[in-house]
């Protein structure tokens, strides 16, 4: 048994937010105002990194993200056009100007960042005034004249999770999508599977025993430590993977409950493909844009992790646009997260590697992750 508690505080920032200063109130913009409400600190430093244009210009220059968001609304045009749209964190308000082009009638553009500023200017500039409303505040605190029959919505983080915006989009649903109508996208997966990294492990920890010359194995301990107490943000390709991914978590985002992401336990089985040494496991997402699941599919909701993997590529084969930042597929800003044991672990072929990972909300942060991971 090896268990490895692993704690994901502060390391894991997706797309890597700054802590800026203060921020200046907007000047200038034509957005409307969302009424003020408090904001916790958290959240506060939250927006405030996206204040900064660094980090929507990680996220637009994926074009394997930011292309994957196109074609969706592209394959969905027929629910788009003439409806009315809710853009959940629209940034620099590249989606709703994506929808704006695709004939929606209106789309609401929330963004808390002041950001929301350049997003109206951006509206303005693209002559979509008349369809495309910013609003700067949370979309918790916002009001609109309609509901609306499209929720799109950019929310994920590193490891799926991180950041937890995924409730303001199940929020939106909630208060202000019309019965029926079209999330994108519709459904999130997060994998798992165990990895083998000899050239990173060594690169990071054996480098120590010799550096020019000087034997410095007194950092060892240090560097094995550094390595597997926080995760850590980097490509990985197919070939690190040992086993097949095993399925984490699967969100439907048409069903799923806010309360259920405060702490979610899965008991993992996976089989490993080769002889090799395990250095840690790695995580990684796929996002599916299907509309509202046919209520004449009698699949259960809950089904086990097989069963997901062996429906997703049903649905990929039906040609619906998927979004993966998995190792084997092109790398996005969102790279795959790697919790690395304190030591690796020699494994045969087909030997049976097991045990549990949770993945919870921090109490002191929601927008933290905590992971405790336990093999065998
Ligand atoms: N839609 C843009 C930006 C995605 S990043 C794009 O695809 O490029 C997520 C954005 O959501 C950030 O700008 C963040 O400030 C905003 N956001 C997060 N939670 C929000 C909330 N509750 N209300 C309004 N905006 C939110």
């Amino acid at each position: 048994m090896l268990p490895s508690h692993l704690n994901g505080h502060s390391a894991l920032a997706r797309r890597r937010p700054r802590l800026a200063a203060a921020s200046q109130p907007a000047t200038g913009g034509s957005e409307e105002e969302a009424a003020d409400a408090p904001l916790a600190e958290h959240d506060r430093i939250y927006f405030q990194s996206y204040s900064h244009i660094g980090i929507h210009e990680a996220m637009i220059k994926d074009r394997v993200r930011t292309d994957a968001y196109r074609s969706a609304i592209m394959h969905h045009q027929k629910f788009i056009e003439g409806k009315v749209v809710m853009d959940v964190g629209c940034g620099t308000g590249i989606l709703s100007v994506f929808c704006a082009r695709a004939g929606a009638k209106r789309v609401y553009a929330v963004e808390a960042s002041e950001m929301a500023t350049q997003a109206s200017e951006i509206v303005k500039a693209n002559n979509l005034n008349d369809k495309v409303v910013v609003i700067h505040g949370r979309v918790e605190d916002v009001e609109v004249d309609d509901k609306v029959d499209v929720i799109i919505s950019e929310w994920m983080g590193y490891m799926l999770l991180y950041e937890s915006m995924l409730p303001s989009v199940l929020f939106a649903r909630d208060k202000w999508l019309k019965p029926g109508g079209l999330i994108l996208p519709s459904h999130a997966t997060l994998f798992m599977a165990p990895i083998t990294n000899s050239e990173r492990y060594e690169g990071s920890v054996d480098f120590w025993s010799d550096v020019y010359g000087i034997n410095m194995s007194a950092l060892v301990p240090l560097a094995k430590k550094f390595t597997s107490e926080e995760p850590s943000i980097e490509i990985i390709g197919g070939e690190n993977v040992l086993s097949w991914p095993f399925v984490v978590k699967h969100i439907d985002c048409y069903t799923f409950k806010a309360e259920e992401l405060k702490s979610i336990t899965t008991k993992y089985k996976v089989s490993s493909m080769m002889l090799a040494p395990i250095h840690g496991f790695g995580f990684w997402f796929e996002v599916e844009f299907n509309g509202p699941q046919d209520p004449s599919d009698n699949s259960p909701s809950d089904l086990n992790p097989l069963n997901i993997i062996h429906k997703k590529r049903r649905r990929r084969s039906d040609d619906a646009v998927l979004l993966s930042t998995a190792p084997e597929d092109e790398p996005t800003h969102w790279h795959q997260t790697i919790l690395y044991f304190l030591d690796p672990i020699e494994v045969k072929q087909d030997q049976i590697i097991e045990g549990s990972v949770t993945v919870s909300q921090s109490e002191e942060n929601p927008r933290f992750l905590n992971i405790q991971l336990d093999c065998s």
